[in-house]
């Protein structure tokens, strides 16, 4: 019986045994945290063993192949030990993509992941496809091979998911954009950091599709750099029509496949801001290769719904509208942010600095922001970067003061926007309830 090891009993790992188990492997869990009750539950179900609170190395290093969890650095001993002895480790998509013959649509990117994999799992699935969704959301991938029975799956998938594939091959990959985020995680070098997300289309082939972001320099310098075998279909703003691209005006998508071109509206498309519609035309691409209609597309675009914690509007107050980008957790994504506001705006940002540069900010704030809030622990270099473009600042240790200072600085017309450019983790536990924080002092305005 061949030996699975799997690494880190949350979302993934879980998966991933469960996968295994079904596939005739001896499996054996280990977490150095804790794991979930309900977790351990399933693996006891199955009679799947499991440890927590420690790496036992002699029955880790035995094993045939390990499943290493996206959230476990390749830095910490285990891993270390592991790549010593040679053991052979993958990611769960890597594991996971060998037992399924679905259609596999894999999106990757900086910014714009959820919103993508959500808007086009809602463009397939309105179409009548039998589309799973899944990756970083959601039930893991892994799981879903085991227990349904989908035609097409739409992954959502981060840079540390593609660390450790080997012959991982979408049939359609989605390159959102790079800009710098999680370089703790790969030496503070942003050059290994762009090589890991251009390893979605490292194992395609000639009939497999690579979109990706031709606005985006580093994408388009990266894909120069080491073109990919893949059919190529760039998508962005400002693009000469080649036989294979997408190309966005201000109220449609021009899709061109070889001698085709397909208009699609785009007047019906809820969501705010110039980076959703390179979301949404990427989106769009996929589903019109995939034979969607167009009319089904357009109609489908009209009935999404705001993702939430991304530009979610989520009041309006005496005429002031409050709106929550709690998962701007990166410069890049807040400068969309900020773009995408129409009118003068208090902005609440700041939190855990990742090494950020705000210079690529400046221009905006200085054109639409009339109040910052600093909203984090140590707040001095937003301070220092932005007292030149903007008179008034004000510091605030906690979101309830944020929300009500920015309340007395708005005035009708105006927005508040939640966009911190910065994670979370000083103030509160994720993105997640920075957001609902916002929201609730929001509500009790
Ligand atoms: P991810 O899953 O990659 O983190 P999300 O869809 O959750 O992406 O969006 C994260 C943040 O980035 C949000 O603040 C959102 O408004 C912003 N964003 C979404 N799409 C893009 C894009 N294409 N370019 C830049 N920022 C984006």
């Amino acid at each position: 019986m061949k030996k699975m090891v799997v690494l880190g009993g949350g979302e993934s790992g879980r998966g991933t045994a469960i996968l295994a188990h079904q596939k005739g492997y001896e499996v054996f869990v280990s977490d150095k945290g804790s794991i979930s009750e309900a977790h351990q539950s399933v693996f006891d179900e199955l009679g799947i063993a499991w440890e927590e609170q420690q790496h036992s190395l002699d029955k880790i290093l035995s094993a045939d192949v390990v499943m290493k969890s996206p959230g476990i650095p390749s830095t910490v001993p285990v891993v270390e030990a592991l790549n010593k002895a040679k053991v052979k480790i993958v990611s769960e998509i890597e594991f996971a993509c060998q037992y399924t013959t679905a259609k596999i649509i894999g999106v990757t990117g900086s910014n714009g992941k959820t919103t993508t994999t959500l808007l086009l799992h809602h463009l397939l699935k309105e179409a009548g496809l039998a589309v799973g969704l899944a990756g970083n959301i959601g039930t893991s991938f892994a799981q879903q091979v085991a227990e349904n029975d989908y035609d097409i799956y739409v992954l959502e998938i981060s840079s540390f998911q593609l660390d450790d594939i080997h012959t991982f091959a979408p049939d359609y990959a989605i390159l959102t954009n790079i800009t710098p985020d999680h370089l703790d995680r790969y030496n503070f070098d942003f050059s290994q950091y762009v090589s890991a997300k251009m390893k979605i289309t490292q194992h395609q082939n000639q009939q497999q599709f690579f979109l990706f972001n031709a606005d985006d320099e580093v994408v388009v310098e990266a894909v120069k750099a080491a073109p990919p075998i893949a059919k190529q279909h760039p998508f962005g703003w400002q693009l000469d029509t080649i036989p294979s691209t997408s190309v966005a005006d201000d109220h449609h998508f021009k899709i061109q496949e070889s001698t085709s071109t397909t208009m699609i509206n785009t007047t019906q498309f809820p969501l705010q801001g110039r980076h959703n519609l390179l979301n949404a035309m990427a989106a769009a691409t996929v589903a019109h290769l995939l034979d969607v209609s167009k009319a089904s597309i357009r109609e489908s675009f009209a009935n999404f719904t705001a993702v939430e914690h991304r530009l979610e509007k989520v009041l309006k107050i005496q005429n002031r509208t409050y709106i929550n980008d709690s998962k701007a957790t990166n410069v890049n994504a807040t400068f969309y942010a900020l773009e995408s506001m129409e009118g003068p705006t208090v902005w609440i940002v700041g939190g855990v600095d990742k090494g950020n540069d705000y210079t690529s900010l400046l221009p905006l704030v200085r054109e639409k922001v009339k109040a910052i809030i600093c909203l984090g622990v140590d707040n001095e270099k937003i301070i220092s970067s932005f007292s030149p473009v903007v008179d008034l600042l004000v510091e605030t240790q906690s979101m309830h003061d944020a929300v009500k200072m920015a309340h007395q600085l708005a005035d009708k017309k105006e927005y508040v926007l939640l966009s911190p450019a910065c994670a979370s983790f000083d103030l509160f536990q994720n993105y997640e309830d920075r957001g609902q924080q916002f929201k609730a002092a929001v509500r009790e305005l």
